[in-house]
C-alpha cells in the first residue's frame, strides 16, 4: 500500500499546479544556465506540461503554457478504431554523449533529486512486436478538458506531494458529464465504502468500473473513474462508448474537481494498474512517446527526469515527464511495450528526448508521428 502523504490530493489544484509550474521554470532555468551546451542561448526556457493543445475550457488546469502548435483543429478526427497493428519505431538505444557535470541537479523530478536510485530488473520484452492498444475513448465530451494534468503522471507523486498515483486525473468542472470510454460492461457502479476498489475504502467516493468487451493478451481490461459526483448506471448494465455514465465530483480522497481514471488488466484490483495514457486514444495531431531508461544491466531507473525539445531547433524542453517510481506490482509496465515512462498527448513533430542519469546527459532525436507511439530506449548506468 502505498503510504499516505499528509497532503495527498488535498491541496487546491490551482494553487498546486501554479506553485509546481514556478518551481519547474526556476529550477530549469538555474539548472540550463550552468550547462556546457552551446546551443541553449537562453536560460529561462516556458516548460509546459507533456500535454497538448488545450482546446478553450473552463477548467481548474493551468493554461498559461499552451503548445504552440495549432494542432488540434487542423487535422481530422482518427477513425475510431483502435490501431491494433502499428509497428513501432525502431528501437533506439542512446549512448551516453557528454557529461557536463552540471553543478546544479534539477530539483524537479518525480523521484531522487540528488543521486540515482537503482531499482528493480525491468522487463524488456521485444518492442518490434509490440501493438498499440489506443481502445480507451476520452471520457469527457468536445469542449472540456480531455487530457491528463501532466505534473501527477501515473507512477509519480507529483514530486513528493500525493500518494503514489496508480492512474492519471483530468480536471473538469463539477457536474461535468463523464462518458463511458468504450463497449462494455458494469461491473462497479457508486460508493466504494463498502469494497476496497483502492488501497482503502472511500478511496474513490464515487465510482465506475467498466470492464471492456475486448480482451487483452486473453486478459480482461477495466476501466475505473473515481471520485465522481453523480454516477448514472448500475452493475450489470451494458454500456457503449460515449454513453453518460455520471458526472465530474470531488468524492473519496479528492478535494478538487477532476475524474481519476485508471486502467487494469488482468483482474479488477489496484495491483493490477498499467498507464491509462497508453490506452487513451491520443488527440488528434498528437502521438505517444514511450521507452524505458534502464541500467546497462538491465535496471529500472526510477524517477528519472526526460525533457522533450521541439525541432528542428531544439531550444528549449517543452514537455517533460519522469519514469515510473519503483513500486513492484503497484506500477506496471505494458506486458508488450515493457515501459518505464511515457509522454502522452505530444504534437506529432521532430523532437529531441533529453535524459539525465546521474551525471551524463542522454540525447536523441525522436520523430513523433500521430495517433501512433513512438518509442525510445536509454541504457546508462550512473
Ligand atoms: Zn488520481
Amino acid at each position: 500500500m502505498p503510504q499516505r502523504r499528509s497532503s495527498e490530493e488535498r491541496p487546491s489544484v490551482v494553487g498546486c499546479f501554479w506553485t509546481v509550474l514556478t518551481v519547474l521554470g526556476l529550477a530549469l532555468s538555474g539548472w540550463l544556465g550552468q550547462r556546457l551546451y552551446q546551443r541553449v542561448t537562453q536560460p529561462t526556457p516556458t516548460l509546459v506540461a507533456a500535454a497538448p493543445t488545450p482546446t478553450a475550457t473552463a477548467t481548474a488546469m493551468p493554461t498559461a503554457a499552451p503548445s504552440p502548435t495549432p494542432t488540434a483543429t487542423a487535422t481530422p478526427s482518427p477513425s475510431p478504431t483502435p490501431t491494433a497493428t502499428l509497428t513501432p519505431t525502431p528501437t533506439a538505444v542512446i549512448t551516453a554523449t557528454t557529461t557536463p557535470a552540471a553543478s546544479v541537479t534539477p530539483k524537479v523530478g518525480g523521484g531522487p533529486s540528488a543521486g540515482v536510485q537503482v531499482g528493480r530488473p525491468w522487463p524488456t520484452p521485444d518492442v518490434s512486436q509490440a501493438k498499440d492498444h489506443y481502445w480507451v475513448a476520452r471520457v469527457t465530451g468536445p469542449g472540456t478538458q480531455q487530457w491528463a494534468s501532466p505534473f501527477y503522471p501515473y507512477g509519480s507523486t507529483g514530486q513528493g506531494k500525493y500518494l503514489l498515483h496508480q492512474g492519471v486525473d483530468i480536471p473538469n468542472p463539477l457536474g461535468t458529464p463523464l462518458l463511458a470510454p468504450a463497449e462494455g460492461k458494469v461491473v462497479f457502479a457508486g460508493t466504494d465504502d463498502q469494497v476496497a476498489l483502492g488501497p482503502t475504502t472511500n478511496f474513490f467516493g464515487q465510482a465506475v468500473v467498466i470492464e471492456l468487451d475486448r480482451r487483452y493478451l486473453d486478459r480482461p481490461v477495466y476501466v475505473l473513474m473515481g471520485h465522481m459526483g453523480e454516477v448514472y448506471v448500475r452493475v450489470g448494465e451494458r454500456v457503449v462508448r460515449g454513453l453518460p455514465v455520471g458526472e465530474v465530483g470531488m468524492t473519496g480522497i479528492a478535494l478538487g474537481p477532476h475524474v481519476h481514471l485508471e486502467v487494469r488488466v488482468g483482474a479488477n484490483d489496484h495491483r493490477h494498474t498499467r498507464n491509462p495514457e497508453f490506452w487513451l486514444q491520443p488527440l488528434p495531431g498528437h502521438g505517444t512517446l514511450a521507452g524505458r531508461v534502464l541500467t546497462e544491466e538491465g535496471l529500472h531507473l526510477p524517477g528519472v527526469e526526460i525533457l522533450l525539445y521541439p525541432g528542428p531547433e531544439f531550444k528549449a524542453p517543452r514537455y517533460y515527464t519522469w519514469t515510473y517510481l519503483d513500486a513492484p506490482e503497484l506500477i506496471n509496465p505494458d506486458d508488450q511495450w515493457g515501459e518505464n515512462f511515457l509522454m502522452a498527448d505530444v504534437p506529432a513533430g521532430l523532437y529531441m528526448v533529453e535524459v539525465k542519469v546521474g551525471k551524463r546527459l542522454l540525447r536523441q532525436e525522436v520523430t513523433i508521428e500521430a495517433g501512433r507511439t513512438a518509442w525510445i530506449e536509454v541504457r546508462a548506468t550512473p
